[in-house]
């Protein structure tokens, strides 16, 4: 009992001296030594303040603290290290979010709060940009009520061409983040371009790839899984009439009749069957936001095997701009926040929700012509940090430096939304 709750103590960051204190005995099992590996698909960074890591799987990042961090190093040796004491109870830590494997095993959890491991007060300040949006096709099968990159697809659309591609990924290669998000407009619908992308970013960054799930996925699966990619799906609500009404289909790309929901579900099953790792996104506006059809997506997530869910608040950027009736009420983010105290006992379900609508110039873009971009933070549209044929390489940074809301930029990254939940977590096992 006082071991679990030892165990408890660590797993929340509590501070050493504040733990619930083991005893002799549990102290001499405590200084078995725990074999400790970097886990496969994790990458991270050190930081001023320990380390960042992303691990790919779950589609999660954490701050690390320098306690922490010090056995990252140790694990990334060729056959991993022995560590003991404070140190195992560390590493379990880590291992638990799928940071590092360690011998014996330790199960992975859920993770519902901020995305901070050790001793924090508050978020952390990065030294560089965690994730960059790259557009692989201004063309997407859906029009969804609020599409946020809407003023990125339509003007882009015309003339898209292959020589955009290599500006995307020339501009990409500037912008020292840890992840790109293949992105669109919908990845599905140009699985040539998209998979030419992956397969370039691949060399120095972990991947993630966008989809509404509307198209075939099957020619993607190669790329996705050579390059281990994570799949993200949009999918709104349990409700299929009130998703196909937010996210319609373009009947340009899809036969008239074609229900989103049903599209996205069996991109899911195959994403499943060929055992690419998933979630599931959801944007959180007005057709959406009440608690109960939020509980009701929440259940019909894991009745469906997802385990990994990221909730987006509405921006009122591209469409939605235009169109303020389709944003989330006021109290939308305490409602989230109750969703999620709630998950903690619900299921087996990793949760980061994204507050944007807060902090708009906190998303990098690169857009279908290869521009770094970024959403003003007053007044509509994108600003271009970079265009085709700068080479002022420092003017860059500094512009990323200036125009970035970077405590926004590690709040969505790092669940800084919510409040630290409840760390009662069931395992999280499928
Ligand atoms: S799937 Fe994404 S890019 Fe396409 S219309 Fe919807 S929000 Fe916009």
């Amino acid at each position: 009992m006082r071991r679990a709750c030892h165990r408890r103590c660590v797993d929340a960051g509590v501070p050493e001296g504040a733990r619930m204190p083991l005893s002799v005995t549990e102290q001499h099992r405590s200084s078995e030594r725990t074999l400790i590996r970097t886990a496969a698909g994790v990458s991270w960074r050190f930081e001023h303040f320990g380390a960042v890591a992303y691990v790919g799987d779950r589609d999660d990042f954490f701050a690390i603290d320098q306690p922490h961090a010090k056995l990252l190093v140790i694990a990334q040796q060729s056959a991993g290290g022995w560590v003991s004491g404070t140190d195992a109870d560390r590493a379990a830590t880590l291992a638990a979010l799928g940071i590092v494997q360690t011998t014996p095993a330790t199960p992975q959890r859920a993770h519902l709060g901020r995305s901070l491991v050790g001793d924090f007060v508050g978020l952390p300040e990065l030294s560089a940009p965690l994730v960059l949006n790259c557009f692989s096709t201004a063309h997407c099968p859906l029009r969804c009520v609020y599409c946020h990159a809407d003023d990125l697809m339509v003007p882009f659309r015309d003339g898209e061409g292959w020589a955009d591609m290599r500006r995307v990924l020339s501009t990409a290669a500037r912008v020292p983040a840890m992840v790109a998000v293949v992105t669109g407009g919908d990845p599905i619908v140009a699985p040539q371009r998209a998979a030419w992308l992956l397969g370039r970013l691949a060399g120095d960054k972990r991947l993630v790839l966008d989809t509404s799930g509307a198209g075939d996925v099957g020619p993607l699966l190669p790329a996705l899984r050579r390059h281990r990619v994570h799949v993200r799906v949009s999918l709104d609500s349990s409700d299929r009439a009130v998703n196909d009404r937010a996210r319609p289909i373009n009947p340009r790309y899809l036969p008239r009749g074609t229900s989103s929901s049903s599209a996205a579900h069996e991109t899911l099953r195959r994403l499943a069957q060929a055992q690419v790792a998933h979630s599931v996104q959801t944007v959180v506006g007005r057709h959406n936001d009440d608690l109960d059809a939020l509980r009701r997506m929440r259940d019909h997530l894991l009745s469906i095997g997802v385990r990994h869910w990221v909730l987006h608040v509405a921006v009122p950027a591209g469409k939605a701009e235009r169109r303020p009736e389709v944003l989330p009420g006021w109290d939308v983010v305490d409602r989230l926040r109750t969703l999620v105290a709630e998950c903690a006992t619900a299921g087996p379900l990793d949760i980061r929700v994204t507050g944007t609508h807060r902090e708009p110039n906190a998303v990098l873009l690169v857009d279908p012509r290869g521009q770094l971009c970024v959403q003003r933070p007053h007044g509509p549209g994108k600003e271009v940090l970079w265009a085709d044929g700068d080479t002022d390489q420092a003017g860059l940074l500094e512009r990323l430096r200036q125009r970035v809301d970077w405590a926004g930029h590690a709040s969505r990254y790092l669940n800084g939304t919510l409040e630290p939940a409840p760390q009662r977590m069931p395992a999280l096992s499928r």
